[in-house]
């Protein structure tokens, strides 16, 4: 019987790991399928607080992972498959282990939607990005492209004209899925050039040179064309990484867990969730590794009474 099981080790649950490590709860912490989470994906984060030179994704996720296994986290690379949430103790399910638990914090995070070509994946940190706020800085003075037709595509096209010379707004219809005000932003920014009716093939370039230019298909004409360019933004939603939760623990529409207002806990008293999984507006490192913290400090109270 553990006292803490915490499912997930990006910020939020490496954050919660610390301090539920520190307040002696012996947390066991299961990585999943992408160990550090949605920042091993990036190269330099210059906006999480405390590194002013900044610091690459995957080593800030290892410095946390060493801070929360030097307070006692017992860490198992593994990925949970089921969990039973309907009774107490709750139980946990990984590889051929079950696992009792008194309280349980959920921090496995969403995962951006890909567009799913190969040079895409090949490029992502190097030129391909899928969050404008964590990379946008670094494409001052350069040309870049954004695809998608949703808020999303429409906030981060917009926030990039900050940086950019000229973003490209690549859409796959010739109508837009965004809220009127965001369109109407957009449409209106003299740096942004819509391209409409088009889908990404190839993104072109090599990790060295990192990303030169686009393959473009036009879905009506079958029309294809190549543009020059530095960087690509991917904005086509996110999924929460909920599956093996649904039935158990109340969700929002989109498949978001509900937590209370100013707090981690769920509908399922004992359970916590914290970062991205919770969290459809902000999905920063540092909101992340707050909510941790939340979840953990809110645990350990419970366990107390
Ligand atoms: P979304 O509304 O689901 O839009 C996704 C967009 O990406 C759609 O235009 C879709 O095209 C396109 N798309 C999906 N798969 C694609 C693919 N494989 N290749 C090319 N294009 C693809 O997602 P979102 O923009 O992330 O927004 C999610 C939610 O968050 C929405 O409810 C939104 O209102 C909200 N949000 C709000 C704000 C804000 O208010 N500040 C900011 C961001 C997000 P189709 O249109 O053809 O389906």
């Amino acid at each position: 019987m553990r006292n803490m099981v915490i499912i997930g080790s990006g910020p939020a649950g490496l954050t919660a790991a610390i301090y539920a490590a520190r307040a002696n709860l012996a947390p066991l912490l299961i990585e999943g399928k992408e160990p550090g989470g949605q920042l091993t994906l990036t190269t330099l984060v210059e906006n999480y607080p405390g590194f002013s030179e900044g610091i690459m994704g995957p080593q800030l996720m290892e410095d946390m992972r060493s801070q929360a296994k030097r307070f006692g986290t017992e860490i198992v690379n593994a990925y949970v498959h089921a969990v039973k949430l309907t009774e107490k103790p709750f139980r946990v399910y990984y590889a051929d282990q079950e696992i009792e638990a008194k309280t349980v914090v959920i921090s496995t995070g969403s995962s951006a939607k890909l567009i799913g070509i190969a040079s895409e994946i090949k490029l992502m940190g190097h030129g391909v990005s899928t969050c404008a706020t964590c990379d946008g800085f670094f494409f001052r003075g350069k040309e870049i492209a954004v695809v998608g037709g949703g808020d999303s595509a429409m906030e981060e096209a917009t926030f990039l004209t900050k940086f950019a010379t000229k973003v490209s707004l690549i859409h796959r219809r010739e109508t837009l899925r965004a809220s009127k005000i965001m369109q109407d932003r957009a449409l209106e920014n003299p740096k942004i050039k819509f391209i409409w009716n088009t889908i990404v093939e190839e993104v072109e370039g090599t990790k060295g040179t990192g990303v030169t230019g686009l393959k473009l298909r036009n879905l009506k004409t079958q029309e294809m064309s190549q543009i020059k360019l530095d960087g690509l933004f991917v904005a086509i939603g996110h999924n929460p990484n909920t599956e093996i939760l649904k039935g158990q623990i109340t969700l929002d529409d989109r498949g978001y867990i509900i937590t209370q207002p100013n707090s981690t806990r769920t509908n399922i008293p004992g359970v916590f969730a914290c970062g991205d999984v919770q969290d459809p507006v902000f999905r920063q490192a540092v909101t992340a590794a707050g909510t941790g913290c939340m979840a953990a400090i809110e645990a350990e109270r419970w366990l107390e009474h």
